[in-house]
């Protein structure tokens, strides 16, 4: 805490340390700074960017640019009156309230964990060093400098979750867009694809991928990567493959380090109201809450709503009121494919075809915060042929 004194009055005000500029951290300073209640905010990201994930996929493809899905956190931080220091954190103490960096060591008061997740490599080393990853606009923008290269003949995408189905289906629409007679793998370990969605979605959401002219390839996995040489489990060996790693997430390695309960994936495990400890709170990818006995789905509603609840209980705390549980409101889903079509479920309601697509990318533009909404819709609107002719 700090103690700002004039010389009618002393006030003690306290330090709430925010890990993390995503959807949850900056839900919770907006929030902490949506109360009159006086704190000193500082947020600590690794990047000086927020990043509009849910775009990255149409990034890849170029037909969003990458511009408008990034937004300076240095700016933002300014605008809600928080401080901002770009440094990575490498260990959390909730017991001695210290937060140590690659530079430097915070005490706080309150501390608000949203450090999201990163693609889980399972500790291959070998793969992480050869393949490229989906985690931030600039592993977009590295993708689609890649895929447009002749260094590769064809690009492998692996793990059959959201991400895989989406980046897959973009990087083919590039392909077809370009004339380009490359191909595109989708590996799936099991043979049942798509478990996250109804059977009937998962029929729909096959189909339409295939569609697009991806080819899934059903219990299948990478042996091995030596060079250029790509050997998949059932002895194939592929040449100048582009390898997109999409087969899971694990949170920040600090979390990993750090003493507290945690659910299969590596969350904090967390309390109703958010907290994993005195003063602490998880929310985002970061947190496990639990839902009926299952962790909370990784996605932005959750994120932006747990990040407000923790920012309410620490403003609560300040107050000596009691704390307020998170009762998460589940929006829904979508799995947009490039080619226009998709499913999902909205409002508790199955939907396949356009209109979820089109749910999806209205929620890209209203929702996304910093970021350049008009230069997104614009994107979305005027096709890349037609931006070249005005330009
Ligand atoms: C490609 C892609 C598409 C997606 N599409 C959708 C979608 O359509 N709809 C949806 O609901 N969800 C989608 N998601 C999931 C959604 O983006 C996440 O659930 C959401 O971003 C989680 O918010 P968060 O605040 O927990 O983490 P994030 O928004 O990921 O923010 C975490 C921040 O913490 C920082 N950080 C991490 N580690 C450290 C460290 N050690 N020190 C300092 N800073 C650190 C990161 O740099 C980052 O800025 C998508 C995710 C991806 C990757």
């Amino acid at each position: 805490m700090i103690i700002d004194s004039d010389k009618t009055q002393i006030q003690i005000i306290p330090i709430v340390i925010v890990i993390g500029g995503g959807f949850g951290g900056l839900s919770a300073v907006r929030k902490l700074r949506a109360n009159r209640v006086r704190v000193k905010i500082i947020l600590i990201d690794k990047k000086n960017t927020f990043d509009f994930l849910p775009a990255l996929p149409d990034v890849i493809s170029r037909r969003i640019s990458s511009q408008f899905v990034q937004a300076d956190l240095f700016k933002i931080c300014k605008h809600l009156k928080c401080e901002f220091f770009q440094d990575e954190v490498i260990e959390i103490s909730p017991e001695s309230k210290q937060v140590q960096t690659s530079k430097n060591n915070f005490l706080f008061d309150y501390l608000v964990i949203a450090s999201g997740s990163e693609t889980n490599f399972y500790g291959n080393s070998g793969i992480k060093n050869t393949c490229v990853r989906l985690d931030s606009a600039l592993d977009a923008v590295n993708i689609s400098e890649k895929i447009a290269s002749e260094q590769y003949n064809s690009v492998m995408v692996v793990g059959g979750g959201y991400t895989g189905v989406e980046v897959s289906s973009q990087v083919c629409e590039y392909f077809r867009k370009k004339g380009l007679n490359k191909k595109v793998f989708f590996l799936i370990r099991g043979n049942e694809p798509f478990q996250f969605l109804s059977p009937d979605q998962r029929v729909y959401a096959r189909n339409n991928l295939e569609k697009t002219g991806v080819i899934i390839l059903l219990n299948t996995q990478i042996n091995n990567i030596i060079g250029n040489h790509t050997e998949l489990n059932d002895g194939r060996i592929i040449d100048n493959v582009l390898v997109i790693w999409t087969a899971g997430v694990t949170p920040s390695f600090f979390i990993h380090k750090l003493n507290a309960a945690k659910d299969e994936q590596g969350r904090i495990k967390v309390a109703q109201d958010m907290s994993f400890a005195p003063q602490c709170f998880a929310v985002g990818d970061a947190a496990a809450f639990d839902v009926n006995g299952k962790s909370l789905r990784m996605a932005v509603h959750f994120a932006e709503s747990g990040g407000r609840i923790a920012a309410e209980n620490i403003i609560n705390a300040i107050k000596g009121k009691p704390f307020k549980n998170h009762l998460p409101k589940d929006l829904g889903f979508v799995l947009p494919m490039a080619n226009g079509f998709g499913c999902g479920i909205i409002f508790g309601c199955a939907l396949a075809g356009r209109i979820p697509v089109f749910c999806h990318y209205v929620l890209c533009v209203f929702k996304s915060y910093g970021v350049n909404k008009w230069g997104i819709l614009k994107d979305l609107l005027i096709p890349s042929a037609k931006r070249k002719m005005y330009a």
